[in-house]
């Protein structure tokens, strides 16, 4: 059950978007939930998951 959820996570939720200057990025969620990746232009560390159908 967790492993199925997470190959959705993996496939769907890779990318996040900074919440400041809404630039997308593609990182594990790990990271981004640890606090490790911060954004490329404006250098938050606020990210956004993306929905995507
Ligand atoms: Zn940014």
């Amino acid at each position: 059950m967790v492993k199925f959820h997470e190959a959705d996570v993996r496939k769907f939720r890779n990318v996040f978007v900074c919440r400041k200057c809404k630039t997308k990025i593609k990182s594990p969620n790990m990271k981004i939930i640890q606090g490790k990746v911060s954004c490329r232009r404006c250098g938050s560390k606020v990210f956004k998951a993306v929905r995507k159908k």
